[in-house]
């Protein structure tokens, strides 16, 4: 047996005709920035999500970086203020933070779900505090209806990074509805990927999706005039085309996904393998990553690897630990975080994985 990590080939044969007539069909067009397709893509997006708008953006931390510029340009927050983040997330998360010379308040995870809870996020809002960002790590919602609730009664403005999540819902509510705004990334590895860079943020207010519409564009909200100074963070017409032919599909892959984690859970009984535990039924988890704790990490994956089962680590050092942030949040200490960041370990799981390798992962795991 040879299990790949992730096989983003196979992933994208299933669709490659019609990708194929995607890309025709925008190469006939003669239009290839901002065109019909990113404007399909962008409506059939929205109502996916459940969100009254969404906006494209060429990757997810643009759309995370430019859904906090924005509220900055309409005077909701100010250079300095902080935003509280989960500690063990993805670098992109504080990079959007920092990018707008906001300041990152680094809040300790949930043990078993590795998510930002409302308790500790609770204890760690200071009067500076402006806005929460939770991220749905490897895709399970945080504890969006707690998360949610606090940010009303503070008054906090509510960003998802939604990066991992696509799908996931509480009560049919799904990530990036939950939120004041929420980042996607069509990243091609990402439940539904792009073949290239690609993103969008979706939000419930029109004056912040009409400002990261111009945000994106030069800052520019017609042609040749610019109401603000902005990037150039376009999603890509090819790209949206691509994203057009995936999305129908994306229910029955997160469906796939859901399927193997079932497995994983139930039949995975090796008493060094710790679990991931889902805390709002299974719809709240779409399993962008299947990630267990083990004590010797490196031994695991090399043993793993031995029998042509391939893993990840998602992620190998917590963004305060980077060398990037040493000198701004070296000096915390965030056991939990840390902890995690030693521990955890991705298994490989895919909407075009067999049954026959998710039993071989299973029965390897428990010798
Ligand atoms: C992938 C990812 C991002 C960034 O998305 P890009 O499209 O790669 O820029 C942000 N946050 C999280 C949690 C991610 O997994």
């Amino acid at each position: 047996m040879n299990i790949p990590f992730l096989d983003l080939k196979a992933i994208n044969a299933r669709h490659a005709a019609e990708l194929k007539a995607a890309a025709a069909r925008v190469i006939d067009s003669g239009w290839y920035v901002l065109g019909e397709e990113v404007k399909s893509f962008e409506s059939e997006f929205a109502a996916w999500v459940g969100s009254p708008h969404c906006v494209g953006t060429s990757d997810g931390l643009s759309a995370l970086i430019l859904a906090l510029r924005g509220w900055k340009e309409l005077g909701l927050i100010k250079d300095g203020d902080a935003v509280a983040v989960p500690a063990n997330t993805y670098i992109a998360s504080i990079l959007a933070i920092t990018e707008n010379r906001l300041r990152p308040v680094l809040v300790e995870p949930d043990e078993d779900t590795f998510n930002l809870g409302a308790t500790k996020l609770a204890a760690a809002l200071t009067p500076d505090v402006k806005a929460v960002l939770a991220v749905h790590l490897y895709g399970q919602l945080a504890d969006m209806p707690a998360i949610a609730q606090l940010c009303r009664e503070r008054g906090l403005l509510l960003l998802e990074d939604a990066a991992q999540s696509h799908g996931a819902h509480i009560g049919g509510v799904k990530a990036g509805a939950w939120g004041d705004a929420a980042a996607f990334s069509f990243y091609p590895g990402k439940n539904l990927g792009a073949l290239g860079d690609a993103g969008a943020l979706t939000c419930k207010d029109v004056k912040l999706a009409q400002m990261v519409r111009a945000l994106r564009n030069y800052g520019s909200h017609e042609k040749y005039k610019n109401l603000v100074q902005g990037p150039n963070d376009r999603l890509d017409e090819m790209q949206a085309a691509f994203l057009r032919v995936k999305l129908p599909h994306m229910d029955d892959d997160n469906g796939r996904r859901q399927a193997i984690a079932r497995r994983y859970r139930q039949e995975i009984k090796h008493p060094a393998v710790r679990l991931p535990a889902v805390r709002a039924g299974e719809e709240s988890h779409v399993w962008h990553l299947f990630v267990v704790r083990v004590p010797d990490r490196e031994a695991f994956q090399k043993r793993l690897a031995e029998h042509g089962v391939h893993t990840a680590v998602h992620y190998p050092i917590p963004p305060h630990q980077q060398e990037a942030y040493v000198r701004q949040l070296g000096h915390l200490k965030l056991p939990l975080t840390e902890a995690m960041h030693r521990e955890v370990v991705s298994l490989p799981i895919s909407p075009v994985m067999s049954d026959e390798s998710v039993s071989y992962v299973i029965g390897l795991l428990n010798r």
